[in-house]
């Protein structure tokens, strides 16, 4: 009795906190549990993800990022078709198809690909490219990112949660709180990867790759310092970091351009789309 009798209360003293570890220890496992099996969807959603469901989700996302920003701008028949013309052949250069393109009416300079071919490209681009070749560029290094399906796996965390979240309500749209810009900033092994495809995409349509490094330049005269000025809506240099490396990589691959990415007259009906 009398040996019990010092260890009695701090056991009724351990009693809670143990209960309380054990508890904790359980809660913490089962939340690892949970992530482990999201993160496990997350990952086979973009491995075994139908291109059909990737696009009918990156459709979604890039028509909700077109609303949040501006809209898009309505495009006649010269418009699309000086699009078009801009286009195709870098389509055709990185044998790719079913990429559809928006322009949104705002004012930050960027274009952004969305997962299954959406790509958006915002009026602050036009207006502040100063030759159709450096759009080009910039539409070349995106389909990189769609050739690549690095959009797919920036936001497959979002994309289950999306999938899931969709089933669960039926397709409420309930779950657009999901979508986060952020997973569509790439990597700068993702950019790299981009820029490299852009290289042989304008080569072999006929381009001077660059105009790409040209327009970098353009959007960051301090020397790809990676500090992204302006906060209007999400610029260029925050989704896609930018470094020297990037630009003279580019730049190396300088050649003589074979043609201008667009005529006079279509570059003028392009710049003008969303006025
Ligand atoms: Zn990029």
């Amino acid at each position: 009795m009398r040996q019990t009798l010092p260890g009695s209360p701090r056991r009724s003293g351990d009693s809670p906190l143990k209960i309380a570890l054990i508890l904790g220890g359980i809660l913490a496992a089962l939340l690892a549990g949970l992530w482990l099996i999201f993160k496990a969807i997350s990952f086979l959603l973009v491995a075994l993800l139908p291109t059909s469901w990737e696009a009918a989700i990156g459709e979604a996302f890039a028509v909700h990022y077109l609303e949040e920003s501006g809209g898009q701008c309505p495009m006649r028949a010269a418009e699309a078709a000086a699009l078009k013309r801009l286009t195709a052949p870098l389509m055709t250069a990185a044998e790719l198809q079913d990429v559809r393109f928006y322009i949104a009416d705002n004012a930050a300079v960027n274009a952004l690909a969305f997962p299954g071919g959406h790509v958006v490209i915002l009026r602050g681009l036009l207006d502040t490219a100063t030759s159709p070749d450096m759009v080009a560029g910039v539409v070349a290094h995106e389909l990189g990112h769609v050739y690549h399906r690095h959009s797919a796996e920036g936001v497959s965390d979002q994309i289950a949660l999306w999938a899931i979240i969709e089933t669960l309500t039926g397709g409420s749209g309930l779950s657009w709180w999901v979508l986060d810009l952020a997973g569509l900033a790439g990597s700068r092994a993702a950019e790299r990867e981009a820029d490299a495809f852009a290289v042989e995409v304008m080569h072999t349509s006929g381009l001077d790759p660059r105009a790409l490094a040209d327009f970098l330049r353009l959007i960051d005269p301090e020397g790809a310092s990676g500090a992204s000025g302006g906060d209007e809506l999400i610029n260029l240099l925050s989704t896609h970091p930018l470094s020297n490396e990037r630009i003279e990589a580019v730049e190396a691959a300088a050649r003589k351009a074979e043609r201008a990415a667009l005529g006079a007259r279509d570059w003028t009906t392009l710049k003008d789309v969303c006025d």
